[in-house]
């Protein structure tokens, strides 16, 4: 049956790494609250030995995951940052690393704070610019990261055309691709070699759990990664999996409405008087429009913008929304709003922020599920009242 069709995305997240528990026909993964597995003789048994290792619950979600990016192996890890530790892990000192300049904070955070320690150079450039990528490569350049859309900028990176610059020369390339989920974007089949995730946000999409996985098609990348995942030990609990397993399954439902939601949030904010700058893929007036259009199959549920007027008022128009609630993290089915500046991206110097057009007076949002015209309604209360 070689030329059966490949089963569609829903289709996968619902099924892909679950099968009925073998030994009572649970149709759902069980919560295995185990440490260790019995073995009938000394180095005899069934694939599990200790949970740091191997775990029946973490690996149907690693399963799910790699079947949704189009990967062949997935690992999952205890946050999207003990994911992105364990990719930098495989390298080793004196390689050098090309970053997106508009990247989550905490990623810059730990490229610059610990694995600069350990001998480990980074560059954080305009990855839009694929100039700028190619002049920061260097002949120790091992990996470059990208983010995109990026954080909290929305700027899109064209994940085809920066493989095909670095490929001829060696140097693998990631994709953090928690903002877009493989629902939207599927960076392994436009040649990236990793894909990185915070499964926090859609992927367990209840802001009830937080993780990370990596997805890759490479057999020695997965090898090197998997032994790390147990050397390093920064593992995800067994009910962390089953969360994010749960929430992988709603995972088209949900991102469906989130861009719908979002694109009209977009579109009212991008015609209010008192907005200065909407920052939305999916907008006309969007740099990076083709480009999305092109290697995603719809635009998102994060916006950034900025009101006229002073930094001030954007944080009182953060703190005055009643539907939206101000809090860091994204992807739930809930809305959240956010000061970047002050927020998530608040470990960036502000030079260093400023640089990448970060002002202190944007304002984030992660669009949730709810009605549409309640969001539009809270938000335009909050402008008006943040006069
Ligand atoms: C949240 C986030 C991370 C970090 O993930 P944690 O699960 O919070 O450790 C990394 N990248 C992006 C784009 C994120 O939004």
């Amino acid at each position: 049956m070689t030329d059966e069709k490949p089963l569609g995305f829903s289709t996968r997240a619902v099924h892909a790494g679950q099968e009925p528990d073998p030994a009572t026909g649970a149709i759902m993964t069980p919560v295995y609250l185990t440490s260790t597995y019995v073995q009938p003789a000394p180095g005899k048994h069934k694939g599990f030995d200790y949970a740091r290792t191997a775990h029946p619950t973490r690996l149907a979600l690693e399963r799910n995951l790699a079947a949704l990016e189009g990967g062949k192996f997935g690992l999952c890890f205890a946050s999207g940052m003990a994911a992105t530790s364990t990719v930098v892990q495989t390298l080793s000192s004196g390689d050098h690393v090309v970053c997106g300049n508009d990247v989550y904070g905490g990623t810059y955070r730990v490229f610059t704070k610990v694995f600069r320690r350990f001998g480990l150079s980074f560059s954080f450039v305009n990855v839009c610019d694929l100039k700028a990528v190619e002049a920061a490569i260097t002949p120790s350049t091992k990996l470059v990261w990208i983010e995109t859309p990026t954080n909290p900028l929305l700027q899109i990176v064209d994940i085809a055309a920066v493989c095909a610059l670095v490929k001829t020369k060696g140097v693998k390339v990631a994709v953090d691709n928690t903002f877009a989920t493989p629902y939207l974007q599927q960076p392994l089949s436009l040649g990236a070699d990793l894909v990185v995730h915070s499964t926090t946000k859609y992927l367990g999409g209840h802001s009830d759990v937080v993780g990370g996985a990596v997805v890759t098609g490479d057999a020695a990348l997965h090898e090197s990664l998997k032994f790390l995942q147990n050397a390093v030990g920064a593992v995800p609990g067994p009910l962390d999996c089953f969360l994010v397993l749960r929430g992988t399954k709603t995972l088209a439902l949900r991102m469906e409405r989130h861009c719908d939601n979002a694109r009209r949030v977009a579109e009212h904010l991008a015609r209010h008087p008192e907005v200065a700058k909407v920052h939305y893929p999916g907008l006309p007036s969007h740099r990076g429009r083709d480009i999305a259009r092109r290697q995603m199959r719809d635009f998102g549920g994060m916006i950034s913008f900025e009101l006229k007027a002073d930094v001030y008022r954007a944080l009182r128009m953060a703190s005055s929304c009643k539907v939206f609630s101000l809090a860091e993290s994204l992807g739930g089915v809930e809305s959240l709003i956010g000061h970047p500046a002050s927020m998530t991206h608040g470990s960036i110097p502000r030079e260093e922020r400023l640089k990448a057009g970060l002002t202190d007076g944007l304002i984030r949002l992660s669009v949730g599920i709810e009605d549409a015209d309640d969001l539009i309604a809270d938000l335009d209360q909050a402008i008006a009242s943040s006069k």
